[in-house]
């Protein structure tokens, strides 16, 4: 009993431990509806064989998918770290999903069943587990995916006898994808909504390309089925696909974790260079305005130099998360360098004015000033404040037609706020004399904004 009381479940929140457990529950009610069903309705033995054989090959290739995956998996538990999505491969959902086409609920949850125990015991053996709860959180939604899209199926198929070989066969597997992709991206949404700081609007933003991928995975699940019931053999043309999706979810990962600064989460200057380009080059087409902003620490040699570098790291992801949560989500972040943050504000309608960018600068530089950083340390929490930063930007297409143009022109603005004392907001073209070393007024100053002269 203790053993129980002691199981890292508990330790979740109220309402996220309610969440969980009502998940689990209904997973189990419908185990024990089908086994109540199964056994109500009788099966003669030609149905069991029947049964037997598909669940048989559907676990079989299953199996067979997962242990080629494996080298795939071991790669990425390697490669991947945290600040990229950390998804992991598993084909389960294919071959659950085929199941839930082609067997009755309960043979398909042994499918789902089978497939998890060979996918934790055997190949995560070699690529690290994730915690009891949360597998058998993921194995609670599968079997719920499994009935939703069961119960679609069954509700397209117009009481058809055999709904997949008859012409209805495509909206059948259609309807069946939308089920077991609605089911399971809002409950694995919901659950990282309620235990992280993301919002529904972050994760729809950001589970667009993996809800793709599950469609696309679901898709070669739906051509399982129709194999199994023409000929089951063509069951084992579906690995080769699954093995190279498999290959596409890496990909993608790395591509995300490359274009992430592993420190505070932000693009990395390559990455917001490629893109910012892109939103340049699309704003000359259309005609329309973008922004640049460049965000410098002032006197950050100074926090590390008091406080040490891990708590000047703190700071550096403390302003990296106020900057993300000031902007609009179409807005680029990115880490340009050490202490030197940049953003591309794109706009839609009217030209960017000086003025409404000020506004934008202003609020960054008024919220970094009352920034209070809490850092941990063996003697309890530090925290930092009075820090500032040196602001300083330029607008396309009034600064320049291209991005490095606008961005040198920021970059003379942010000078110019340097050479102002610091804790400053600049905008434009300045001079780009160098600073003298008796120009350079410490802060506490009183900022003095130019008259903003909006572009024409
Ligand atoms: P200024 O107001 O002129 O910008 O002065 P500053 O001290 O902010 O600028 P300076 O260029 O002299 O120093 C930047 C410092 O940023 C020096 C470097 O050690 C520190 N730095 C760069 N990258 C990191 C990092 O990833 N973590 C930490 N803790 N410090 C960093
Ligand atoms: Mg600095
Ligand atoms: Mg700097």
């Amino acid at each position: 009993m203790s053993a129980v009381t002691r199981w890292p479940v508990w330790s979740l929140p109220g309402r996220l431990l309610g969440a969980v457990l009502a998940v689990e529950a209904l997973a189990l009610l419908l185990v024990v509806l089908d086994v109540v069903t199964t056994v109500r309705a009788g099966f003669s033995a030609g149905a069991v064989a029947d049964v037997a054989l598909t669940l048989a090959l559907l676990t079989g290739a299953g199996f067979l998918t997962a242990e080629l995956a494996v080298h795939v998996e071991r790669l990425r538990s390697r490669v991947v770290h945290g600040g990229a999505s950390t998804a992991d491969v598993d084909p389960s959902p294919v071959w659950a999903f085929a199941a839930a086409l082609l067997l009755p609920p309960l043979a398909a949850c042994a499918v789902v069943t089978a497939m998890f125990c060979f996918v934790r015991y055997r190949v995560r053996r070699r690529s690290g587990r994730s915690p009891l709860f949360k597998a058998a959180f993921t194995f609670a939604t599968l079997i719920l995916a499994v009935h939703a899209a069961a119960a679609m199926a069954e509700f397209s198929g117009l009481g058809a006898a055999q709904p997949l070989r008859s012409g209805i066969g495509v909206l059948v597997v259609a309807s069946a994808v939308l089920g077991f992709v609605v089911v399971n991206t809002c409950l694995v949404v919901g659950v990282v909504v309620m235990s992280s700081d993301k919002t529904v609007r972050d994760m729809v933003g950001q589970s667009g390309d993996e809800v793709l991928l599950e469609v696309a995975a679901l898709c070669v699940g739906g051509l399982i089925a129709m194999a199994v019931i023409t000929q089951p053999w063509l069951v084992l043309f579906a690995v080769p696909p699954l093995l190279v999706l498999h290959r596409a979810v890496l990909v993608r990962q790395l591509e995300k974790q490359a274009a992430t600064d592993s420190k505070t989460g932000l693009l990395t200057a390559g990455a917001w260079h490629d893109r910012a380009t892109l939103r340049i080059d699309h704003a000359r087409d259309a005609g329309s305005s973008a922004a640049v902003l460049v965000v410098d620490l002032d006197h950050f040699k100074q926090v590390n130099d008091r406080h040490g570098h891990i708590a000047g790291d703190y700071v550096l992801q403390a302003v990296a998360a106020l900057l993300r949560e000031d902007v609009r989500g179409a807005d680029l972040v990115g880490r340009f360098g050490g202490e030197e943050f940049v953003l591309l504000l794109p706009q839609a309608g009217d030209r960017y004015a000086y003025s409404e960018l000020q506004v934008v600068a202003e609020r960054i530089r008024r919220r970094v000033a009352e920034l209070q950083v809490a850092v941990p340390t063996p003697d309890g929490t530090l925290t930092i404040d009075g820090l500032s930063v040196s602001v300083g930007g330029a607008v396309f297409p009034h600064d320049g037609n291209h991005l490095l143009d606008v961005l040198a022109v920021a970059d003379t603005a942010l000078y110019a706020a340097k050479r102002a004392g610091r804790n400053a907001v600049r905008m434009g073209r300045h001079d780009t004399v160098a600073i003298r070393p008796d120009e350079i007024v410490d802060p506490p100053v009183v900022r003095q904004i130019e008259d903003a002269t909006p572009p024409a």
